[in-house]
């Protein structure tokens, strides 16, 4: 059986709102565990958008996916937090003295008092579409998302789709790849008119190959892809593609977090707008994951409700002692645990 990992606060996901987490959490002492099924931190930004900016984090004009998330591990790094990355959290326990055990699908066992579920949609996973033998190409030729722009440089890169992601990469990439093909089996999208009106703008110029029409079929060896047959009202032809880039949409599955007793409302865990905490006492729900009258799903949100889950949490880490509210500004204790003093 493995050692036992015994922590203040076990985080269940490490996008933007579990990193912040740490931060809120760290100045106030508690030492925190995230576990995370993806290979690095970051959600949703470092999966889905790194290289797209998001121009609404407050006093961050412009900011990429991906630099957001290097900003906030920066700054949580002196609070150094314990990453297990390319674990799913399976179980989730309610012991007899009140704490909690989380196992990982890894065999993991984390004794913690408190546990903080900022799983975002749960765990996401691509729509794959339906082409036979697709799996074969996956990770080398047929990507789900762009995780760095480079990879595709000078590569005959076929996108399908009609939805945002679909145009804002046939935009993004279109100037690095040697051809780009866009598919889509409508001739309507459903991604930003900005976004359709410029890919047009492309088509008339030649810079983007429009196709009307669905892929039924793959070419290649060893991973490596060389062409893809598309069918269309004109019947089936051959198009050359080294990468293809399908955006079919993301299942949200909710997965385990669903059996661990929780309240739910339309799969979203229900919460308190005081502490953020769910139907079971010391287990904490922030970010995407939750609900309550009023919820949006952005960034800022989840940040806000890590500050005053970390009030509640430390009164269950540490019953009795006296919460004292302090500024960054002008504590020397909190600078000290900053590393600025
Ligand atoms: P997530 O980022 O979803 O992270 C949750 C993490 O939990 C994931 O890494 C997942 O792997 C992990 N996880 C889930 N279940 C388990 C489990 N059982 N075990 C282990 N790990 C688990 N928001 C804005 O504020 N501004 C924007 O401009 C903006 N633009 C966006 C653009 C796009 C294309 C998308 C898709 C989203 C955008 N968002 C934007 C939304 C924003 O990304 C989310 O609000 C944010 O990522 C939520 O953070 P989170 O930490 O709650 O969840």
């Amino acid at each position: 059986m493995s050692e036992i990992i015994r922590t203040d606060v076990v985080i269940i996901g490490a996008g933007p709102v579990g990193l912040f987490a740490v931060f809120e959490l760290g100045l106030y002492d508690l030492k925190c565990h995230l576990i995370d099924i993806l290979d690095r931190p970051g959600g949703q930004c470092a999966e889905l958008y790194p290289e797209k900016p998001i121009y609404d984090i407050p006093a961050w004009p412009e900011i990429s996916g991906q630099a957001l998330v290097d900003r906030l591990m920066e700054q949580i790094k002196p609070f150094s937090p314990q990453f297990h990355l390319n674990r799913m959290v399976t179980k989730l326990e309610r012991q007899a003295d009140g704490s909690f055990r989380v196992e990982t699908d890894e065999g993991e066992i984390f004794e913690t008092k408190v546990v903080v579920i900022a799983a975002g949609g749960g765990s996401f996973q691509p729509k794959r579409p339906p082409v036979p033998g697709i799996e074969a190409y996956e990770g080398t030729s047929v990507f789900y998302s762009v995780r760095r722009m480079e990879a595709f440089r000078d590569q005959d890169v076929m996108i399908v789709g009609g939805g945002d992601s679909a145009l804002d990469w046939a935009l993004n990439l279109q100037p690095v790849v040697r051809t780009l093909t866009l598919v889509h089996r409508r001739a309507e999208f459903r991604a930003a008119p900005d976004s359709v009106k410029k890919m047009f703008e492309l088509v008339d110029s030649g810079g983007i190959r429009f196709e009307l029409g669905q892929v039924t079929g793959l070419k290649g060896e060893n991973g490596s892809l060389a062409g893809v047959t598309l069918k269309s009202s004109d019947g089936e032809k051959e198009l050359p593609a080294t990468r293809m880039l399908p955006f079919f949409g993301l299942t949200m599955k909710l997965g385990p977090v669903a059996d661990w007793g929780l309240n739910l409302h339309e799969n979203l865990i229900p919460v308190d707008t005081e502490k953020f905490e769910t139907s079971e006492p010391g287990i904490f729900a922030i970010g995407d994951i939750n609900w309550y009258p009023g919820k949006l799903k952005l960034i800022l949100s989840g940040f806000h409700e890590a500050a005053l889950m970390t009030q509640a949490a430390k009164r269950i880490v540490n019953p009795g002692e006296r919460i004292v509210f302090q500024y960054t500004t002008s504590s020397t204790s909190l600078q000290k645990k900053l590393g600025v003093q």
